[in-house]
């Protein structure tokens, strides 16, 4: 944006030219899948591979969750890095010790969770990084690591970090990750209730673009209550409440081919063009 502000002092009149720049944030869509990874043609569109978003700004890079997504993301060496996880289940979990940063010994990780069912971040890293289950424990990888709770509201290099609890056996981190004027919404291991759906509709006011858990159809939805998922038709309801500019779902069953999704997408945005299905491999640019 080019600003031009005119100003007169003693009768001169001064001209001043700003550039103010907008800040961008850049969403890439690694992970997309629920409960656990798939593989196959079907899969090929929407993608396989369990809950990983990464988020930038100018050199902060926020990786939101460690499904087995987080594994295609190159050496992050450059930038300032982080790992936030929603909750500790597998699939949010099973791609970090594949993650190509913690076998940079230049690098630094710091990684962010909350107590859960009485496990801090550390125990529940030390039983998924530990023998039988695997060899080395998270601080033997060659890159610095540093283990955070989760505060309501703290900042991160070039973002602030909001967050909320979720509906969800065990609990889960919502997060609002902003910079600047822009901001985005990570909503997934969410089931809604009358509550946390005013919550959210909240907490995701105006934000630029809500990644939302919609693993059901609503059909589906009945005889999984109680697992801690949602459906397309309340994300929908939160978003629009909550003044969204997009919507896009995640956490996708593993039983749901492309040939399914995409019917069920096309469906819905007959009717409601700012909602879609998330596809890994996506680049999304809010600025
Ligand atoms: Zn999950
Ligand atoms: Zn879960």
């Amino acid at each position: 944006m080019l600003k031009s502000v005119i100003i007169g002092t003693n009768g001169t009149l001064i001209l001043i030219r700003t550039t103010i720049m907008n800040t961008t944030i850049t969403i890439n869509i690694l992970g997309t899948r629920g409960s656990v990874p798939v593989s196959g043609a079907a899969y090929a569109l929407y993608g396989g591979a369990t809950s990983c978003v990464s988020v930038s700004c100018k050199d902060t890079r926020i990786f939101l969750d460690a499904g087995s997504g987080i594994i295609c993301a190159p050496c992050a060496a450059e930038a300032n890095v982080a790992v936030m996880l929603s909750h500790f289940h597998l699939d949010h979990m099973i791609g970090l010790p594949f993650f190509k940063t913690l076998f940079d010994k230049k690098s630094s990780v710091a990684i962010y969770g909350r107590m859960r069912s009485e496990k801090s971040l550390a125990d529940a890293l030390q039983v998924l990084l530990s023998p039988p289950y695997w060899p080395v424990g998270i601080h033997d990888y060659p890159a610095d690591t540093a283990l955070y709770d989760i505060e309501p509201h703290f900042s991160f290099g070039d973002f602030t970090v909001d967050t909320m609890e979720g509906a969800h056996p065990g609990g889960s981190t919502i997060y609002k990750l902003s910079a600047g004027d822009k901001s985005f919404v990570y909503a997934t291991d969410f089931e809604h209730n009358e509550i946390v759906n005013d919550e959210l509709i909240h907490f995701a006011k105006n934000t630029d673009l809500l990644l939302y858990d919609a693993q059901y159809t609503e059909s589906e939805y009945q005889p999984h209550f109680g697992f801690g998922h949602s459906t397309p038709e309340v994300g929908i309801r939160i978003a629009k409440k909550a003044g969204a500019k997009r919507l896009l779902f995640t956490h996708h069953a593993p039983e749901h081919t492309d040939e399914m999704i995409a019917a069920l997408e096309e469906s819905i945005q007959k009717e409601y063009p700012f909602a879609g299905f998330a596809k890994a491999g996506t680049e999304i640019i809010l600025s």
